[in-house]
């Protein structure tokens, strides 16, 4: 697969998430331990620009996460990282959210959780040049995503988009109100799937 320019705000936001969890000197750490410290203190801007920030640039951040704090560690910051991703896509667009707010008012809880993943899907697909979509499985939801940007040329035996987890958590979270939804990745392209899918369920159902 090709490497890929993603939106600038895309590796923003996962730096800072990062940032905010690890500290400024842990991400440092980081960068220099993946050879990106051109980042260091010079962030990707704040834009939808596709011109600086790679699809790869994001891969090595998560990998170098993992080889510093361990898959356990790792999944655990990354899974924080993508709920970060969510909370400030959402508090940076209050247009999107007031429109999406209406939306779901009367809707099922299933039906918002649906309705606010295949939002969230097209902006990701907008963002990083992937597909997004969003699969009913009975009553459970599948987020799958096609050329994803956190499984970019990784190799494992378990699933690697932490950070995608975290985001779809963080977006259901927001979207229903309500919390005992999980989010498990079942599928990853790292372990050789056609696109990484992502099992959203809710509690006793
Ligand atoms: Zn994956």
């Amino acid at each position: 697969m090709e490497d890929r320019f993603i939106s600038n705000m895309t590796f923003r936001v996962v730096l800072l998430g990062i940032r905010e969890i690890i500290g400024e000197n842990g991400l440092n750490t980081v960068l220099n331990y993946t050879k990106l410290a051109k980042y260091r203190d010079n962030l990707p801007p704040n834009d939808h620009e596709k011109n600086r920030s790679l699809a790869s640039e994001v891969a090595a951040v998560d990998g170098g996460v993992a080889d510093i704090f361990g898959d356990n560690g790792a999944a655990a910051i990354l899974f924080q990282v993508g709920k970060m991703q969510a909370k400030w896509g959402l508090e940076e667009n209050p247009d999107t959210v007031a429109a999406a707010r209406n939306i779901f008012s009367g809707m099922s809880g299933f039906d918002t959780a649906k309705t606010a993943l295949e939002l969230a899907a097209g902006v990701v697909a907008a963002e990083t040049d992937s597909k997004a979509w969003v699969q009913v499985d009975g009553q459970e939801l599948l987020y799958h995503i096609d050329e994803n940007t956190h499984s970019f040329g990784m190799k494992s035996k378990t699933p690697v988009c932490h950070v995608t987890s975290g985001f779809v958590t963080g977006v259901i979270a927001w979207a229903t109100g309500e919390g005992g939804w999980t989010v498990q990745e079942e599928a990853c392209m790292a372990m050789g799937a056609p696109h990484c899918t992502h099992r959203v369920r809710k509690a006793g159902q």
